[in-house]
């Protein structure tokens, strides 16, 4: 590992100044993804800035919004009542990721940062435009089973690896910054960009900026809400595909509906056409899969993942069924573990 320097935060300004002039510096979370990387000499930075100093209050405030510290753990955040009430679909993703040891460090501004799990991407022998631009990928032509199948480019197919950012997805979550122009807030949606031709550039974070708190708007019928996890074992592996789902029916007919896909792009994909096609439908298979279709409609499958397309119209017509108790016939999805 490349010697670096360390220095813990106690707040936002206080980790700016200790970035100093550093370009190259990174804040450090729990450390379950960014000293994975040291180790393997993927990220070399000279300053590490630890931020687990800064807040991991989760408040609900007075418009019913609920403001989580980026330093609250996953397991925290999992087990906070107030999630686990209103927004099960979270509590139940972070539960479906990783392990209790490895919930217990990571935190949730680290989470919505962590970097894809492209085995090329942590081979310094492989071909990797993410890691060195221009290099090629070797994923495109190569041993692809958990890559996108949406949004990729001929430049980078990889995914995003985060359970808990598709429920923040679904749920409409906004990333707060801060950084030297000043505190922002972004989308949740916004906050990943797809690679296109620079897959080196995976969010919208700008020199030197942090993740502060993500908040979550009020959500009527959050308490009907769902995660469902395909993946090739039943517990610590990531996702092949899963599903974040809420959903608002009222005398048969769907009102409202939120719907996010992980494991299929390389950020959280907010399903927004299926949701179009779902609003004022009646709330049935038939309409669950015709959505699922549209959705999927545009995905595009590699050598070894282009099962995942029908995995995911699969899924989201089974994770729609269980919300809504209608029995999906050929739900062969499987229950999450
Ligand atoms: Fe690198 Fe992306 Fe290709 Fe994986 S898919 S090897 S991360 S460029």
């Amino acid at each position: 590992m490349t010697p670096f320097t360390y220095a813990k935060a106690d707040s936002a300004p206080d980790a700016l100044r200790l970035a100093g002039d550093d370009a190259g510096a990174r804040y450090l979370g729990g450390g379950t993804n960014l000293v994975d990387l040291m180790r393997e000499g993927i990220e070399r930075p000279a300053t590490v800035v630890d931020v687990t100093g800064l807040s991991d209050a989760i408040t609900t405030e007075d418009d019913g919004s609920l403001t989580i510290g980026a330093a609250t753990t996953n397991a925290a955040l999992a087990a906070n009542t107030a999630v686990r009430e209103r927004y099960p679909v979270l509590a139940r993703a972070i539960l479906g990721g990783a392990s209790g040891q490895i919930r217990n460090m990571a935190t949730v501004g680290g989470n919505i940062l962590q970097r894809t799990r492209c085995t090329y991407f942590y081979d310094d022998a492989a071909r990797c435009n993410k890691r060195v631009p221009g290099a090629g990928c070797d994923a495109v032509g190569g041993f692809n089973r958990n890559h996108a199948v949406l949004g990729a480019s001929p430049d980078c197919i990889a995914t995003h690896p985060s359970d808990m950012a598709v429920a923040l997805a679904a749920l409409d979550a906004v990333v707060h910054l801060d950084g030297p122009g000043g505190a922002r807030i972004v989308p949740l949606v916004d906050f990943h960009i797809l690679p296109g031709d620079t897959p080196d550039v995976e969010t919208v974070l700008r020199r030197h900026e942090l993740v502060t708190a993500v908040s979550l708007p009020a959500l009527s019928f959050g308490a009907r809400s769902a995660y469902r996890k395909i993946r090739d074992r039943a517990s610590y592996a990531f996702a092949l595909v899963s599903v974040a789902a809420a959903i608002d029916v009222d005398g048969g007919t769907i009102r409202d509906v939120r719907l996010a896909l992980g494991g299929v792009a390389a950020k959280p994909w907010r399903a927004a056409i299926a949701e179009g096609l779902l609003r004022g439908k009646p709330a049935t298979e038939a309409s669950f899969a015709a959505a699922a279709a549209a959705e999927l409609a545009g995905a595009k499958g590699y050598r070894d993942n282009a099962f995942k397309i029908e995995l995911a119209k699969r899924t989201i017509v089974a994770v729609l069924g269980e919300l809504t108790g209608i029995a999906v016939f050929g739900d062969r999805t499987g229950v999450d573990a």
